[in-house]
Order: structure tokens, then C-alpha cells, then sequence
């Protein structure tokens, strides 16, 4: 057989190979299938049947995961269990069914399908996952409809799963069976449950495959690279050697990091730093102190509103804020306040299509426009810090005034609160990202009105070089060492430290070795980023002194593109520390 190699997006490193095993998806029916007017109310019966069964199946497979896996991985159930209840969505099925008389199925098949558009529409792919949840509900009804047992989807061998898509509640059921080599998927993206699920547990894992479910069938041999996102169908006997070798060494390598992830964060002469980690969902907390973060830096709370087809409630977001205090306590999580609008459009806020939505009413200014979401989350907030570990931080903030109204919008729902007597931390820390240029210019004034700065690298590279961040043809000219870039970020860190207030970087610039020197260089202490990375930064600036980082910077500042930084920082610092660099390929 020919050997086939794809390129898909490696979402959990590591290399798997083994037995190929399909993973059948439900397919939803094409058929409409009309009933007459007296059978409506048996349908809705045998709707409501189905929905009961999917209710006690989920309800039994949260109570076995968590005893399996933990309360963290649970929680996709009972986010289930939520979407399951929604009474937009049972309604929805109902008017389907009784309006338009037809058979659950056909009222199943088009409910997500309509989702899938809606979904489909916005152009955000964290967004564009949370569909698989609601999917995944209705899959789940489907099945319940007949009253056959859910299929068993996890072979009893060490496998390789191969499927289009895993639902959420499938990823969770299926990679918690300790018999699974890796995945492999036709869709998804880095922030999907599977993605998550699979970096957690270990399981390499590539998807966005496009067809991969085509190319294979049962029984075929296949490695999955998830270091560097490729699958190879059929290889023959020296490519699998070569992989064999790879995944040696990714495993030593990985041994490595996890003790790293316990070791003290300070730098060869004593420097503490803090790792901390950028999560979207609260049951992220527990992994990334598992790789070693020191509280959440940034806590992307826009996911609530994913979850579910309704606007969250004010107890909705009370409920996670004080999920994410109490486990992440007594480290720190700072709740950035939503960041849609723009891209980021949402059903249930009819947000209006704008001409240049990354220019337009996103993040704060939203928030700021749509004052009654804004203090329910700030309420929320507020509530949940009694412990006192939280922290509210205000997204693409571009001048003073926004802070003000912020300030004043907070101090009248800290009022509010105090007249009903509600517990709250009275200090709770407000701080804003700079992530728009102009505020990054007007950081010593920023600096007077809030307790810290949180740089946003990725969005202030896009908006500072005018470099769209996710569009491919611009991408060579996405450069976080641009000497531009390094010298307004140094501007902005050595303002905060002159102001004796604290600074983290949180854009993806925190998570590269080499950039994250120097920033240290330029006097940053506190870096959070994705958690899977926080080994490697950990391991980096432990492996170097403070004073070689910052002579090495200091130097490299005189040059003139980001290519000489570059070469002379890796030059710098490998001859004295090599550790510095020590990646995937060896240690
Ligand atoms: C950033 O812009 O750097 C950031 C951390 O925010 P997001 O990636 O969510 O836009
Ligand atoms: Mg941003």
C-alpha cells in the first residue's frame, strides 16, 4: 500500500502509532418525514422520551467520569445537562415538530443544522467548537429516539482513533479508556474539548485533517505526529523506525518538563518569576497547575456565552467565577471581561455586521455600550471574590475616559452591593490590557488609574505593524522581536516597574524561549500563556542568570530587524546556555 502523509493541526504533542479504529459519527436525516395532525402528540411523547434517556445517560456518565477522570473533565456533562434544559431548544424541537408535522428526527436534523450555520457564520474558531456541544446534545437525542444503546465507539485493543469529529461527551467517554494511542479527526481546532482532553491526558493528537475518515479504513497502520501536526497512513518499515526514534526522545523529553513543571520558578541566580496560565474554560485550572501554573493570568471569559443558547444570568457567571477562585486559590485569576463584538458575533446579541470588525465595537468598547451585560458580569465578579484572589481586567482599552467610566460603573455596583450587604473583596484589583498601540504610548498615565497592565501581545503586534493575526498572506510580517514592537513593549514594562505596579505578558509572545528572555530582560516577571507551554518557559528561564539575559538585550536593541535580534540573542545565549534551547528534538 502507498504511503499517504497529511497535514492537519497538531493539538497535543506526542507521537502515536498503532491499529487504526473509526469512530462512527450519528448522521443526522436528510428525510423529512411528516406525520399526520393526531400522531403530534405522540411525537412530542416520544421526543420527550428520548430526552429523558439522554438526561439519565449523561447524568450517568458524569458521575463515571468524574470518578475516573476527576470533577474537571465532568463538567462537559453538566454543560450538557445545561443545553439539555434550555428551553429555547426543547421549544425549538416542539414547533418543529407540532408546527410543521413531522418526526423528531427530521425536527433534530434541521435544529442543528440551523446551528451549524449560525456557528458556521462566525468567524472565530473557539466560537465555531462550542457548535460541537449543542451537536453533540442533539446527537445524543437522535440515538435516544431508537432505544438502542449508545454504541460503544472505543475499541477494546490499544488503538489509534480515527473519526470526523468527536463530540465532546465522546472525547471525554473515549480517551478516559486508557486504549487509545492518539487521535486523529477530520475537524477541529486548538481550543476544542477534544484538544483540550487529549493535551490533559496525554494522548497525541492531530485534527483538521479534512478527510482523513476517507483515506482509512479499520485495521490500517498509521502514526500520529502531534508535535508537528502530521499523519502517516501506511508507512513503511524505515519511516516507522524513524518514528519510533522520535517518540523516544519526545517522551524523555516530556518526563523532563513534568519535573520541571515542579521545580522552583526563579532563574539560575535566584530571580523569581510566575508562570501563569491563559485558559477559556474552568476546568482548564487543574491541568495548568499540573504543568505548573501559578494562578490563570487570563481567564477568556467570552466562553460563557458559548455554552449556552441564552444570555448567561447573573448566577450563571457567579457560578464559574467562584469555580475558578476556589480551585485556583490561593493563586490569582484575572477575569477579563468579554472580549466579542466585532469577529465575535453571538446569536442570542444580534450583534450588527461591521465593515472592519477588528476596528470596531469589540471588547470594552462593547461592554461599555451595552452597560446591563456589563455590570451583570461585574456583579458576578465581584460576588465571587470574597476569597480575595480575583482580578478584573479591561480588554483593548485605547484611552483614559474608557478606565473612568469603568471605574464608575464599578464603584456604583460595589455600592449597590454594600446597600444589600453583600460580601465582595473591596480591593479587588482592576487592570487593564494594552493591547491597542495608543494605550501602550499612555501607559505611565494608564498606570495612575489601575493596580496592573497585562500586555496583550497578539493583538498589539496586529494592530502596531498592521498585520492582520490570522491571515496567512500577512503572516511573514507578524513579528513579535520587530525592534518597533520590542521597543514599545520595554516602554511599557519599564513604565509599570518605575510605577511599582505589577505587569504580565499574556499574548502567545510569553510562550516563546526566546522572546520570553527578553522580555525578562526588559524587567518582566510574570508571563501566562497557554499551560501546555509553561514547561518550556519554566525550564528556560531557570537554565539562565539575569544578569547574561539583560546585557544580551541591552546589546540587542541597537540592532535593526527582528532577523539580527534574533541571531544574536540565540548566539548569545547558546554559547553560555544551551539548556536555553533544549526542545522537542533533544534534552
Ligand atoms: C492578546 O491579544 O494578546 C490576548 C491575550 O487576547 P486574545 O488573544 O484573547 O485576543
Ligand atoms: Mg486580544
Amino acid at each position: 500500500m502507498d504511503i499517504i502523509r497529511l497535514r492537519g493541526i497538531g493539538v497535543s504533542p506526542g507521537i502515536g502509532m498503532g491499529e487504526v479504529s473509526i469512530s462512527e459519527r450519528v448522521i443526522f436525516t436528510s428525510r423529512r418525514e411528516a406525520i399526520a395532525a393526531g400522531q403530534v402528540d405522540d411525537e412530542l411523547k416520544r421526543l420527550q422520551r428520548a430526552i429523558e434517556r439522554t438526561k439519565g445517560e449523561l447524568v450517568r456518565i458524569k458521575t463515571d467520569i468524574k470518578d475516573k477522570m476527576g470533577e474537571e473533565h465532568a463538567i462537559i456533562f453538566e454543560a450538557h445537562l445545561l443545553i439539555l434544559e434550555d428551553p429555547s431548544l426543547l421549544s425549538g424541537l416542539e414547533k418543529v415538530i407540532s408546527e410543521d408535522k413531522v418526526r423528531s428526527e427530521w425536527a433534530l436534523s434541521r435544529t442543528n443544522a440551523r446551528y451549524e450555520k449560525v456557528f458556521e457564520a462566525i468567524n472565530d474558531e473557539y466560537f465555531k467548537q462550542r457548535k460541537s456541544d449543542i451537536s453533540d446534545v442533539l446527537a445524543k437525542i437522535y440515538r435516544n429516539l431508537e432505544r438502542k444503546k449508545e454504541k460503544k465507539e472505543v475499541p477494546d485493543r490499544l488503538k489509534v482513533l480515527v473519526a470526523h469529529e468527536l463530540l465532546p461527551s465522546e472525547a471525554a467517554v473515549s480517551l478516559s479508556r486508557k486504549n487509545i494511542l492518539a487521535v486523529a479527526l477530520d475537524v477541529g481546532g486548538q481550543t476544542s474539548h477534544t484538544a483540550i482532553l487529549a493535551r490533559s491526558l496525554g494522548i497525541p493528537a492531530v485534527v483538521g485533517l479534512h478527510n482523513i475518515t476517507l483515506q482509512v479504513k479499520n485495521g490500517d497502520f498509521i502514526i500520529v505526529d502531534g508535535t508537528d501536526g502530521e499523519v502517516i497512513i501506511t508507512p513503511p518499515q524505515a519511516v516507522r523506525r524513524e518514528f519510533m526514534g522520535k517518540k523516544e526522545k519526545y517522551e524523555k523529553y516530556r518526563k523532563d518538563l513534568q519535573k520541571t513543571a515542579r521545580l522552583e520558578s526563579k532563574t539560575l541566580d535566584g530571580v523569581p518569576f510566575v508562570p501563569m496560565a491563559n485558559i477559556e474554560l474552568p476546568e482548564e485550572v487543574n491541568i495548568a497547575r499540573s504543568y505548573g501554573a501559578e494562578g490563570v493570568g487570563l481567564f477568556r471569559s467570552e466562553f460563557i456565552y458559548l455554552q449556552r443558547t441564552t444570555l448567561p444570568t447573573e448566577e450563571d457567571h457567579l457560578a464559574i467565577y467562584s469555580r475558578l477562585a476556589r480551585e485556583a486559590y490561593p493563586a490569582p485569576v484575572y477575569i477579563r471581561t468579554i472580549d466579542i463584538g466585532g469577529e465575535k458575533t453571538l446569536p442570542q446579541l444580534k450583534i450588527e455586521k461591521e465593515p472592519n470588525p477588528a476596528l470596531g465595537l469589540r471588547a470594552i468598547r462593547f461592554s461599555l455600550r451595552n452597560g446591563d451585560l456589563f455590570r451583570t458580569q461585574l456583579r458576578a465578579i465581584l460576588k465571587a471574590s470574597v476569597k480575595g484572589n480575583l482580578r478584573i481586567l479591561i480588554p483593548m482599552v485605547t484611552e483614559i475616559e474608557e478606565i473612568t467610566e469603568v471605574k464608575m460603573l464599578l464603584e456604583e455596583v460595589k455600592d449597590d452591593l454594600r446597600r444589600r450587604k453583600e460580601r465582595f473583596d473591596e480591593r479587588i484589583p482592576l487592570g487593564t490590557m494594552i493591547e491597542v498601540p495608543a494605550a501602550a504610548a499612555m501607559a505611565d498615565h494608564l498606570l495612575k488609574e489601575v493596580d496592573y497592565l497585562s500586555i496583550g501581545t497578539n493583538d498589539l503586534i496586529q494592530y502596531y505593524l498592521a498585520v492582520d493575526r490570522s491571515n496567512e498572506f500577512v503572516s511573514y510580517l507578524y513579528k513579535p522581536l520587530h525592534p518597533a514592537v520590542l521597543r514599545l513593549i520595554r516602554s511599557v514594562i519599564q513604565a509599570a516597574v518605575k510605577a511599582g505596579k505589577e505587569v504580565t505578558v499574556c499574548g502567545e509572545m510569553a510562550a516563546d524561549p526566546l522572546s520570553a528572555l527578553v522580555l525578562f530582560g526588559f524587567g518582566l516577571r510574570k508571563f501566562s500563556m497557554n499551560p501546555i507551554f509553561i514547561p518550556r518557559i519554566k525550564k528556560a528561564l531557570r537554565s539562565i542568570e539575569l544578569e547574561t539575559v539583560e546585557k544580551a538585550v541591552a546589546e540587542a536593541m541597537g540592532f535593526r530587524s527582528s532577523q539580527e535580534i534574533e541571531e544574536f540573542m540565540i548566539e548569545k545565549i547558546l554559547i553560555k546556555h544551551p539548556k536555553v534551547f533544549l526542545m522537542s528534538q533533544s534534552s
